[in-house]
């Protein structure tokens, strides 16, 4: 097949990503930081990230990865398709129910409240939970080695050495109500992790 359809594909959904950021990314800036638990570490990883998502749109434009192409099959680009469409809702509906809570780190905002409702009762990282099957799809959907797992690698890397400083950071902040939402919530996976 054809990559010309994966291109479409991967703008389309990273179009998309934006669409539903953007808004909060704004908002964001309104609303006061109370404690920040930003270390260099968490820049170096957000930065890395960063990285993982262009990667793929350089490979939309350029023939920078040639080296690393192989065949478009039908099987994995419907399979990856799933994946970003299920991903970019759960991507929606994670950024609605957070609300002015969000933030791209490892923050506290003013009138911080703990959500555990809406997407947020099924597991304690929906909006992780997106962003793995997003970058599944993208593994899936581009055929090259290269652009195909940059973000799978690069997301995989952020969520190994944020998830425990986060949830750190949210027990210190909610004390027995995190406890208590830990205690009947899984990470990433409803009943599974
Ligand atoms: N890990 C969450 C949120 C990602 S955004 C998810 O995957 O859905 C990261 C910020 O969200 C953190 O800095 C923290 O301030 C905030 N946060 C994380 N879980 C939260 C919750 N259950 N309620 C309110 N804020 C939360």
């Amino acid at each position: 097949m054809n990559p010309w359809i994966a291109k479409a594909i991967v703008l389309a959904a990273t179009g998309v990503m934006m669409a539903i950021r953007g808004p909060h990314g704004q908002r964001s800036r309104s609303v006061k930081v109370a404690k920040s638990h930003k270390t260099p570490l968490e820049t170096g990883l957000l930065a890395f990230a960063w990285v993982g998502f262009f990667v793929p749109l350089i490979w939309v434009a350029s023939p920078a990865f040639w080296f690393a192409e192989y065949t478009l099959r039908i099987g994995p680009l419907v399979a990856g398709v799933m994946c970003f469409v299920i991903g970019l809702w759960l991507f929606y509906r994670s950024h609605a129910d957070l609300g002015t809570n969000w933030s791209i780190t490892l923050e506290v905002r003013e009138g911080h409240r703990l959500i555990t409702q809406g997407v947020y009762r099924w597991v304690r990282h929906p909006m992780y939970s997106a962003l793995a099957l997003y970058s599944v799809g993208q593994a899936l959907v581009i055929p090259n080695w290269v652009a195909g797992l940059s973000n799978l690698v690069a997301f995989t890397v952020l969520l190994a050495l944020r998830i425990g400083a986060e949830e750190r950071m949210m027990a210190q902040q909610f004390g027995n109500e995190y406890a208590v939402y830990t205690a009947r919530t899984k990470r990433l996976i409803p009943r599974v992790w």
